[in-house]
């Protein structure tokens, strides 16, 4: 890893690096390859969050004043979604940085008095000094899951997906639930089948905005496919050598996917 996560920001130093955003979307510089900035602009700044360092350089997140006007000639300011698939390092950086910022930008007030909370300078947490209630920064842990059988994988097409792809399941876990808990009670939800043989697989950070997905595999056990109505447009089952489109292997989804296809053809 080239980035190593810290929660104490250092004194100023010269070789501070940034990531900028203004309205919440990153800022980059149409003339550099990545959007890391040396630390040298003098914008206006309204909200700052130390990251870590990168590459052993302390590198902060940093939200512009949202008027401020920059030249379209050298900046663009663009999605997250950007970053997906170049380099897994920085996406994750990226990631981090727009989720801290989100975070400060709505703890500004207590939830549980209204007083104005306060940075704490001790830890990565928002005070409220009157009550003591402190917040943490949220993740939203997800389940993400491919149903296999044999040969098949069961894809789904959600209704809100663009064109014609298919992909594994997913869903949040609910308060008071493990993740296996939620797994089956997703399928069960989304398309009707039941699933035994849950293999834990690996997880990925999706700043979208805060999920941490947590892939398994999961081997078909019984019924039919049944389509929840609202989210699925459709699911059906798959032979590994006649695959529709499905996500690149940038997202967990795809490296499941590409995992089992891979393993399949070895047999
Ligand atoms: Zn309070």
């Amino acid at each position: 890893m080239r980035f190593k996560p810290d929660n104490r920001p250092p004194g100023r130093a010269a070789d501070s690096l940034h990531l900028v955003f203004q309205g919440g979307q990153l800022v980059r510089d149409l003339r550099a390859a990545d959007p890391l900035l040396p630390a040298r602009h003098d914008w206006p700044v309204v909200q700052e969050q130390f990251l870590g360092y990168w590459e052993g350089r302390p590198c902060f997140a940093v939200e512009i004043d949202p008027q401020l006007d920059l030249d379209p000639m050298h900046w663009q300011r663009g999605s997250l979604y950007q970053l997906l698939g170049a380099d897994e390092d920085l996406f994750a950086l990226a990631g981090r940085a727009a989720q801290l910022l989100a975070w400060e930008r709505d703890h500004q007030y207590c939830g549980r008095c209204g007083s104005p909370m306060q940075a704490d300078l001790g830890e990565r947490a928002m005070r409220c000094e009157p009550c003591r209630h402190l917040v943490y920064p949220r993740i939203s842990p997800c389940i993400i899951t491919l149903i296999t059988r044999g040969d098949e994988l069961l894809l789904a097409r959600n209704a809100s997906f663009p064109g014609e792809m298919y992909s594994t399941l997913a869903g949040f876990i609910e308060a008071g639930e493990s993740a296996e808990a939620c797994l089956h009670r997703e399928v069960a939800e989304e398309v009707g089948v039941s699933v035994c043989n849950l293999r834990y697989f690996g997880s990925q950070s999706w700043p979208f905005p805060s999920q941490l997905m947590l892939g398994f595999f999961a081997e078909y056990a019984g019924g039919e496919i049944v389509c929840d109505q609202e989210e699925i447009a459709d699911a059906r089952w798959f032979h590994h050598s006649a695959l529709p489109q499905v996500p690149p292997p940038s997202s967990i989804a795809g490296r499941l996917i590409r995992d089992y296809v891979e393993h399949r053809r070895k047999l």
